[in-house]
């Protein structure tokens, strides 16, 4: 099945060009620098239609899908730069779609979630989603939560330069991304990746819980703190900590964490 062979419902769109949203000039543009490409996965074509208009209008690649299976083969086919993601999807639901994309890739993932679902926003980033809109949102919102979520998602040159840091049995390389313990690779999500290179840059000091959200989470974000909780333990379960009697992970409580010093172990 190719992208083209995908119905796009409600779509009045030319067959053969369905779910393509972009400028007439994207090829000779690609030549000279990729496009950056966004999945937008929504059913509903009132909201679809405009915003990936408004997403491509800001240089964007865009391609929709409207249901779970479409979503799914979209992602495998054009392996997104990022994902907007709905909710409520006629043959399941996004968290689904989430989920089985956090096990394939790294792909950052913005949720759109229906206003007042509070725990929908809670799940979605607890399985690993970077961010969400809550609806109805305008374009604009939307279009400068993705550029928000591309800057903290994409490595930086200097983060590239970054130098592993090596603590204990643990090494944690910025540049590959990779943390290792006595060598093998742990498997982390990019939030808790996030939140160790954090805490790893600070051992020894506390860092508040107010720092994590704003680091690894953003400004914007205003939700539950037991987000951060769970990503502390996940953490502890994959270092292999204690939470009782953690060796490199510490709470501080009613403050923060520490990481371990070097000297420390
Ligand atoms: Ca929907």
């Amino acid at each position: 099945m190719t992208t083209r062979d995908i119905p796009l419902p409600g779509s009045s769109a030319a067959p053969g060009n369905r779910g393509r949203f972009a400028f007439p000039w994207s090829g000779q543009n690609a030549a000279v620098q990729r496009k950056r490409t966004v999945l937008l996965v929504e059913d509903e074509p009132s909201i679809a239609e405009p915003l990936a208009e408004a997403i491509a209008r800001e240089g964007f690649e865009t391609e929709v899908a409207g249901t779970v299976a479409e979503s799914l083969a979209l992602a495998a086919e054009l392996e997104p730069d990022l994902v907007l993601l709905d909710v409520m999807l006629p043959d399941g639901s996004g968290f689904d779609v989430c989920r089985e994309l956090r096990r394939r890739s790294q792909v950052p993932i913005i949720m759109l979630t229906a206003r007042g679902e509070e725990a929908d926003r809670v799940v979605g980033l607890e399985l690993g989603a970077d961010d969400y809109v809550v609806k109805p949102f305008s374009a604009r919102e939307v279009v400068a939560r993705i550029r928000a979520v591309l800057r903290r998602t994409e490595p930086s040159p200097g983060r590239d330069e970054a130098k592993p840091i090596e603590i204990g049995e643990l090494r944690l390389d910025p540049a590959k991304r990779e943390v290792t313990k006595d060598g093998d690779v742990l498997e982390l999500s990019r939030k808790e990746f996030e939140l160790l290179q954090l805490l790893m840059q600070n051992a020894g000091s506390v860092v508040t819980r107010e720092q994590a959200f704003e680091d690894v989470w953003d400004t914007n974000w205003f939700g539950s703190t037991k987000t951060l909780d769970v990503h502390v333990s996940g953490l502890r379960r994959k270092l292999g900590d204690d939470s009782s009697e953690p060796r490199f992970l510490h709470t501080v409580r009613g403050v923060g964490f520490r990481f371990a010093s070097p000297d420390e172990l």
